[in-house]
């Protein structure tokens, strides 16, 4: 879609991926038919259905489990990690050598932009197992022991579908444990492309099950009584729900919820800078982010020329085809999502606040929503409280820094903040009273495998990244 600059198309070739046309669950090191039904995975840009994929009964789960466990104990946990960690460099290595194809199937599953999941997703990925792969032979040195814990049930979300399954799995693995691994139901394509990548690099069966499905599924892993560790990614409601179900076990528990993050820009900040880390922040990936920016939060003096200066980028911002390499935002990853964001969106208009949306034209096929920014909202608005998780940015201001805190805090997360000043002094300040996880300044979504992620309050619990990642899969220093 053209805003204001007229560009040719430059789509990338989808010849490089090889969707079949139906897809089984990955247990002990090979694709089983399940004794489940099936579901459609689409192209959210294009509503049409790519492939049928298994869903996975509770019985399913319980084969994979139990091949986990036989890999657990005959095989992985038996092996020395300088072992281990060849298998994590040989996956990195195939994850590069795979790119592009990677990078294609995930914005045909997803809906994000190609340059996106090429630049950031499938780097990013490569780069936490070729991160873990250095700590399996070095674990005494964590600090958490060296004693995996045993057979891991992970489940992901679908805004990151690869990304989410390298944080979950090379950790895991680097540590010594198994993996029960659930990708979401609207984008299950790269897990099971993972599943082939493990078998290419021979890693032994069982020590990697990818099980496809919805809640239900995703239920029977959490349940399941022979699972020790249980990682979840997606939102607070079913992370509720899953602290619920595991409270009373022995089970180990980490929590990556949502988000509302502020990023505050005070009025010494370099503008131009601040304006492209707003417009990260809030539609990288369409703000289907648990760290979006999605709270603005401007000092009242440069409030206007900010909001002048982000309008006018916005309308350069280019709306469409997932695959076409100058696409800035692309499509909304369901319809389900897409009611969400408009639903909050139009509570947003009710509640008083002023919409403006960027002038451009919507594909017909497919879900689409406009990059939006709302002004003059408050605090008690439902837009700047709950997660939208959408393009949408909410924008208040404040006069000082103390109010900028106060309002940053006011939120039931904690999972990230931006602060854009010149003042060094101020941002080191920020960052000891903002309650949030990862506090960016002068940039804002940037994301690294030596470095902790995770949230306070409603956000979670557990980190994942970083040496502090290896915690929640060994059993502690005096294990
Ligand atoms: P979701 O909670 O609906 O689904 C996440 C996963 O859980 C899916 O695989 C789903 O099938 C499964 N699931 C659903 N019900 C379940 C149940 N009862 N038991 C076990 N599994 C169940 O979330 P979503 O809509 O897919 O993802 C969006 C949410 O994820 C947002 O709230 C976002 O903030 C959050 N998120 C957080 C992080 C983080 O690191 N904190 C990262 C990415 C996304």
């Amino acid at each position: 879609m053209t805003n204001i600059f007229e560009y040719a198309p430059a789509p990338e070739s989808r010849a490089i991926v090889d969707i079949k046309p139906s897809y089984g669950l990955f247990i002990n090191g090979e694709f089983v038919d399940g004794h489940g039904t099936s579901f459609k995975t689409i192209n959210p840009a294009t509503e049409e259905v790519l492939a049928e994929v298994a869903e996975a009964s509770d019985a399913d789960v319980d084969e994979a489990v139990r091949a986990a466990r036989r890999a657990y104990t005959r095989v992985w946990s038996r092996m020395s990690g300088a072992e281990r960690a060849k298998y994590l460099y040989r996956i990195a290595r195939i994850i590069q050598e795979r790119g592009r194809e990677l990078a294609v199937l995930e914005s045909i599953d997803n809906g994000k932009p190609i340059k996106e999941s090429r630049d950031v997703d499938i780097p990013v990925v490569a780069a936490h197992f070729f991160y873990y792969a250095g700590w399996a032979d070095k674990l005494e040195h964590s600090g958490y022991g060296s004693t995996p814990l045993g057979v891991a049930g992970q489940v992901i979300p679908w805004n990151f579908p690869l990304l989410m399954l390298a944080w979950k799995i090379a950790p895991a693995l680097a540590c010594g444990n198994t993996v029960v691994l659930k990708p979401a139901e609207t984008t299950p394509l790269t897990a099971l492309l993972f599943a082939e990548i493990c078998q290419q690099a021979d890693l032994p069966p069982g020590v990697v099950n990818i099980v496809t499905g919805a809640g239900d599924t995703g239920r029977a892993i959490v349940a399941h009584p022979d699972v020790d560790k249980v990682a979840f990614t997606g939102s607070t409601e079913v992370g509720k729900a899953i602290a619920r179900a595991v409270a009373g076990t022995e089970k180990k528990v980490t929590l990556e919820l949502g988000g509302k993050a502020a990023n505050i820009v005070f009025d010494d900040a370099p503008l131009d800078q601040a304006i492209e880390g707003i417009v990260n922040g809030i539609f990288f990936n369409q703000g289907h982010v648990c760290c979006a920016g999605s709270r603005l939060l401007v000092q009242e003096s440069v409030a206007d020329e900010v909001m002048t200066r982000l309008k006018r980028r916005m309308s350069t911002l280019r709306v469409g085809d997932p695959l076409d390499k100058n696409t800035d935002v692309g499509a909304i990853n369901s319809a389900e999502q897409l009611a969400k964001i408009r639903e909050l969106s139009q509570i947003g208009e009710d509640e008083g606040a002023e919409r403006w949306s960027t002038p451009c034209d919507l594909p017909s096929k497919g879900f689409w929503f406009e990059p939006t920014v709302f002004t003059g909202v408050s605090q008690a608005h439902r837009i700047a409280r709950e997660e939208i998780f959408g393009p949408v940015l909410s924008v208040l201001t404040f006069r000082t820094p103390s109010e900028a805190v106060e309002k940053a805090n006011n939120t039931p997360f904690g999972l990230s903040a931006g602060v854009w000043t010149d003042k060094g002094s101020r941002i080191l300040s920020m960052a000891n009273k903002l309650r949030a996880g990862v506090v960016w300044a002068n940039t804002f979504n940037k994301f690294d495998p030596t470095s902790p992620f995770g949230g306070y309050k409603e956000s979670g619990y557990g980190r994942e990244g970083g040496r502090h990642g290896l915690e929640a899969y060994l059993k502690g220093a005096d294990a």
